[in-house]
């Protein structure tokens, strides 16, 4: 189980006010990150909205691509059972 990253944890962006570093990070609901790597404490900023923009898109990409498959899915089998019938028509 990793402790940085993941898809079922909600992704944050932090910006630090001292060395300007930004970050992306995956944690918990519940966590707040304060410290930057830089050795400065209390100086990273959770920067608001991206989170829920981000969270969202990959979401959105999921289910299109799923739908997109199933789709296919479909038209194949279609097609697949129209080649039988029409072979079953020519041997009538
Ligand atoms: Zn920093």
């Amino acid at each position: 189980m990793r402790i940085l990253g993941g898809n079922d944890l909600p992704r944050y962006t932090y910006r630090c006010d001292v060395c300007g570093e930004s970050f992306e990070i995956f944690h918990s609901i519940s966590e707040k990150l304060t410290d930057c790597e830089c050795g400065e404490e209390n100086s990273l900023k959770r920067i608001p909205s991206l989170p829920f923009r981000v969270s969202a898109k990959p979401n959105k990409i999921k289910a299109g691509t799923l739908v997109k498959e199933y789709i296919e899915d479909v038209k194949k089998e279609v097609r697949e059972t129209k080649q039988n019938m029409s072979k079953g028509v020519d041997d009538a």
